[in-house]
């Protein structure tokens, strides 16, 4: 067989999309491939993203990171779901909580035991059959793999972060792995003959870089993807149309919720994500629908305490990257499309990206069969969380024009789809592995004012007191594991006292 093996990679930029390729590969693949990233002080990182979902557990347990030190070093919180406020109608709300809901009983899904209980006035809110709900309501958090003996999961906790000391934090582990970084600005890319190919990048300061393979991590500039190959953007505002975000970071408030809060306002939502020294906030808005200077206003109207820095603007679109791998060059991160931070996924779909490609990894070929297989698989997962995305805007019942009108906007058939189908049989239907499951679309659905005018009939076969028995030891059994709790303050406290195994890491 013939040894055309990748020896180098150039990965453009130092955000998290950077540092988390840089990491994962130099973890991957040790010394047998030479790993260079540049990124460029001058530009800086775009300087938001501090939510995340449970997948990022297992980026943390393969880079072999100690969760005490990762919760130091980031000045993270526990995060077991996300809370949406005002999405359906005004003074509304629900949880989009982690893991699982009650649990089926044979072939059956528990909720739709649980419609059938609350038809017949025997089940109580859907929140109470979920731990993390039941806990993150309580704003309580103890780090459970199961409820006693039972077949009932435990908590799914994830985390709230400062996305630039996690940047740092993955640096750190991808120098120890032999990671090489180089402070510069790329100018210009020279190409491989006619091919979608670069040879090198040459910086400002006139070094030139070879490598066989880019992984183009710069960001909404997409230096070396749209920058020097021209690959296409599929731009897909008119389905998300919010184009601009505001950003403040503020003091505490007296709470400290293991949750995000996602709040409808007139023209867009805002987010509050609470750190261990302070909470994130920004409003997402449609420019269409609201002036910049009116989405300062409202932001700064609706802080838990005072600013700590001045607001910050950034601008987008949502889509994503025609072919996100062209030729020996691989988008990851911002450069290889945006999804609004409604659902958090951004991180999750740069984790993703990587864990991908290491799947698929090329030769110096970089064989198109290859980039094709992975830009499908790409763009299934962007379009499905895309569609959960929608759903959130579609499915509101608010007066605002903005509201409206993304009320009445024509949906991707596969949505359309899954709503009609919950409506007629209370069945959801997962499409292959899309990222979110059965019980995130059930808590939006029904979160949002989707009331199925059916269950599944084998959810008929219990005998009624068996049912009542059924729904009442799951809903006691989760009351009593939450009362058993720590508040979610003392029990970040406590692992934070814990020695640190390593220098914590500081700025
Ligand atoms: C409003 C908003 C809120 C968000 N909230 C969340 C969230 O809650 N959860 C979540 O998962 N994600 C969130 N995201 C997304 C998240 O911020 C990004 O996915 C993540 O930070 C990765 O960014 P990046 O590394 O791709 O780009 P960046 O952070 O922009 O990094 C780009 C890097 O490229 C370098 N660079 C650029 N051009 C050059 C050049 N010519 N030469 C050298 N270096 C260069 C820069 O210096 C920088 O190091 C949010 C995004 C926005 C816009």
């Amino acid at each position: 067989m013939r040894n055309n093996s990748i020896r180098s990679v150039l990965i453009l930029g130092g955000g998290t999309a950077g540092w988390t390729a840089a990491a994962v590969l130099a973890k991957a693949f040790g010394r047998q491939v030479a790993i260079t990233v540049v990124e460029s002080d001058r530009i800086g990182t775009v300087g938001v993203g501090e939510a995340t979902i449970p997948q990022i557990r297992h980026i943390n347990a393969f880079l072999g990171f100690d969760e005490a030190d990762f919760l130091r070093a980031t000045k993270a919180s526990y995060k077991l779901g996300i809370q949406f406020n005002g999405w359906g109608a005004e003074g509304e709300s629900y949880l989009h909580a982690f893991g699982d809901i009650g649990a089926p009983l044979g072939l059956t899904p528990f909720h739709h035991y649980w419609l059938r209980g609350r038809d017949s006035g025997v089940a109580t809110v859907l929140d109470d059959y979920s731990l993390n709900a039941a806990a993150a309501l309580q704003e309580r958090f103890a780090p459970i793999e199961r409820i006693g003996q039972t077949r009932l999961s435990g908590m799914r906790p994830v985390y709230h972060f400062d996305a630039g000391l996690y940047a740092a934090f993955l640096r750190r582990s991808a120098e120890s792995d032999g990671v090489r970084r180089i402070e510069g600005e790329v100018a210009d890319a020279t190409r491989k003959g006619e091919r979608d190919h670069i040879a090198s990048v040459t910086l400002q300061s006139g070094e030139t870089l070879a490598a066989d393979l880019f992984i183009d991590c710069s960001g909404f500039r997409a230096v070396l993807i749209e920058g020097a190959l021209g690959a296409a953007y599929d731009d897909w505002s008119h389905w998300l149309p919010c184009d601009r975000a505001v950003a403040v970071p503020c003091e505490h408030g007296a709470r400290f919720r293991p949750f995000t809060q996602a709040t409808a306002r007139a023209a867009g939502w805002q987010w509050r994500i609470p750190l261990q020294h302070r909470v994130g906030n920004g409003l997402v808005y449609s420019s269409a629908y609201m002036s910049d200077d009116a989405a300062h206003a409202a932001l700064l109207a609706n802080l838990e305490g005072a600013p700590l820095d001045e607001p910050r603007q950034l601008r987008f679109t949502t889509g994503m990257r025609a072919a996100p791998w062209t030729g020996n060059v691989v988008a990851l991160g911002l450069s290889a499309g945006f999804l609004e931070p409604l659902e958090s996924t951004s991180i999750h779909l740069i984790q993703s990206g990587i864990d991908r490609l290491i799947k698929s990894f090329p030769d110096r070929s970089c064989d198109p069969a290859l980039a094709a297989e992975y830009n499908r698989q790409t763009r299934f997962e962007y379009e499905t969380v895309r569609d959960f995305l929608i759903a959130h805007y579609h499915l509101n019942r608010r007066a605002e024009p903005f509201w409206k009108a993304v009320r009445a906007m024509a949906i991707p058939g596969g949505l359309a789809q899954k709503i009609a189908i919950f409506r007629a049989s209370g069945q959801i239907h997962r499409k292959h592995d899309e990222l979110f499951a059965e019980t995130a679309w059930l808590q939006l659905l029904l979160g949002q004012g989707v009331e199925p005018v059916a269950y599944h009939p084998l959810a008929d076969a219990l005998e009624p007191q068996a049912l009542q028995r059924f729904l009442s030891d799951i809903a006691a059994l989760i009351a009593r594991e939450t009362a058993k709790m720590p508040s979610h303050r003392d029990f970040l406290d406590r692992v934070l006292a814990t020695v640190p195994t390593q220098e914590p890491i500081h700025g």
